[in-house]
Order: C-alpha cells, then sequence, then structure tokens
C-alpha cells in the first residue's frame, strides 16, 4: 500500500467522543516504550506524526490518524506503567477495554510485543483477555535490531510458548524494527487486504 496521505485528526477521552465508525479502524497498543509512536511514524512513513516519547505512560487519549482518507489508525494508551494505575483496570484504563469491545470498526488490533524480552507477564495477561474476549489481533514484535538473530528467535519461541499455554493457535505475527525501518510493508499489507475484504 502506498501512504498518500497520513493526518493526525484528534486525541479523544472516550469512545463516545471518536469519529463516527464509518472507516475500517485499526488500533496499537502495547506496554509503555514498547515503541509504538515509531512503528506509527514507520508505517505512515511520517517521521513526526506520532510524538516518539521518552517520558512513558502519558497519553491517555485514544489518538486517530487518518490513512488515504480511507482508515484509521488508532493509537491507544501504553499499559503497564505504574504511574497510570488510578484508573487501572488489569493495567490498562476502562477507556481502553471499552474501545476495544466496543468499537464496531475495529478490524484488528497490533499487539507490540518488545523483542529484547522475555514474555512478560503483562504482555501474557493482554494478549489472553483480547483472546477471551474475542477481538482480533496480531503481534509485532518490535526493536528487532536491537537483537542478535538468536535472541530474537529464542524471544519470539518463549511467547508462543507461554501464549499456547492457553491457546490452540499462535496470532499471526510480525518481526519489525522502526530503527532499520523493518516490517512496514507486511504491516500494511495486512491492512490491504483486510481493506480489501470489506469493501
Ligand atoms: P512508545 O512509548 O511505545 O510510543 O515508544 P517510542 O516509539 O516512543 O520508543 C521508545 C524508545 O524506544 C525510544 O527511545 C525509541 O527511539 C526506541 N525505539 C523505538 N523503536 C525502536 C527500534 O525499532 N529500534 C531501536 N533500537 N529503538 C527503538
Amino acid at each position: 500500500m502506498f501512504i498518500k496521505t497520513a493526518n493526525f485528526i484528534g486525541s479523544y477521552p472516550s469512545i463516545s467522543k471518536c469519529p463516527p465508525p464509518q472507516l475500517p479502524e485499526y488500533a496499537f497498543i502495547g506496554r509503555s516504550n514498547v515503541g509504538k509512536s515509531s512503528l506509527v511514524n514507520l508505517i505512515t512513513g511520517n517521521k513526526g506524526l506520532a510524538k516518539v516519547s521518552q517520558t512513558p505512560g502519558k497519553t491517555q487519549t485514544i489518538n486517530f490518524f487518518l490513512v488515504n482518507d480511507a482508515w484509521w489508525l488508532v493509537d491507544l494508551p501504553g499499559y503497564g506503567y505504574a504511574k497510570t494505575s488510578q484508573k487501572n483496570r488489569g493495567q490498562w484504563s476502562k477507556m481502553t477495554a471499552d474501545y476495544l469491545e466496543k468499537r464496531e470498526s475495529l478490524q484488528c488490533v497490533f499487539l507490540l510485543i518488545d523483542s529484547r524480552l522475555p514474555p512478560q507477564t503483562v504482555d501474557i495477561t493482554f494478549a489472553n483477555w483480547l483472546g477471551a474476549s474475542g477481538i482480533p489481533f496480531v503481534i509485532v514484535f518490535t526493536k528487532a535490531d536491537k537483537n542478535s538473530k538468536n535472541e530474537l528467535a529464542s524471544n519470539v519461541a518463549a511467547f508462543k510458548k507461554e501464549f499456547l499455554k492457553h491457546w490452540e493457535t499462535m496470532p499471526q505475527y510480525f518481526i519489525t524494527s522502526a530503527e532499520k525501518r523493518e516490517g512496514q510493508e507486511d504491516l500494511l499489507s495486512l491492512i490491504d487486504s483486510i481493506n480489501g475484504e470489506i469493501a
């Protein structure tokens, strides 16, 4: 998919304030500092679109980016950061849970996992919650450039093993690096093919 336009449209504090659900929507979520802003910038080919933040856990709004006037890229707040726990609900906010459970135009969640780390309980808990809630999702391993091939393979295998303790199949997954600009085409083709199915 060629990105002609990608624009930030707005930040919303709840699902009821979000734009009307008229276009297919893809939500990005992961632990704070997982590399979400960098990945959003990579996918849209716009370095400054999502702020690459050094202070994790600040954004507690649902951020909407309109891509090619055809679909929404939705940037959800990071979870798993201690300071966001006032509205704690299993470490992700009620706003996030509401959006994910109720947003009718949501096609797929991109769950970002830091490929440098062994499986993190909060990530596995979140993936299990998505599965149990029947929300379609894929896994996106980030920061692949920071690992050797072996470390990467072993962290991916460990995540799979952990996930497969609860589920019969591993969701589709992608290996990405914003630093090396790797993975954006695969993610965009998935979005393109889902957009094509529902057009
Ligand atoms: P967010 O909090 O999930 O939005 O994460 P950011 O995109 O702000 O990234 C957090 C930190 O990780 C920043 O210092 C980024 O420069 C760094 N980072 C993000 N993606 C990559 C990547 O693919 N490779 C490397 N080496 N660093 C990355």
